[in-house]
């Protein structure tokens, strides 16, 4: 799915609509050592298995795409989740 690279839309800090330039937000890289990581090994360690979410039965097929907004006025960016799902990987500004 193709989306356009500037669109206009409300600005929280601004307080008004105003051009934002749309990329892609990239999920950052994981600590390994924050504290719910360190939680989660600490109760997957020994016997038991996984305490969490049992084996799932139905995957769902597409991804939530997650979108940076960075206002053109005051710089401010902001993540906004792209409602719909999609199984081919967004593009922005073709
Ligand atoms: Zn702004």
């Amino acid at each position: 799915m193709k989306l356009p690279d500037k669109i206009n839309t409300n600005c929280p800090k601004c307080g008004k609509h105003t051009q934002h330039t749309v990329k892609l937000s990239r999920k950052g890289k994981e600590s390994p050592m924050n504290r719910g990581r360190r939680r989660y090994d600490e109760v997957k360690k020994g016997y038991g298995g996984s305490p969490r979410c049992p084996k799932k039965q139905v995957y769902k097929v597409g991804k939530r795409n997650v979108l940076l907004l960075e206002c053109s006025v005051c710089k401010k960016k902001r993540q906004r989740v792209f409602a719909a799902r999609t199984k081919k990987p967004l593009e922005v500004g073709k």
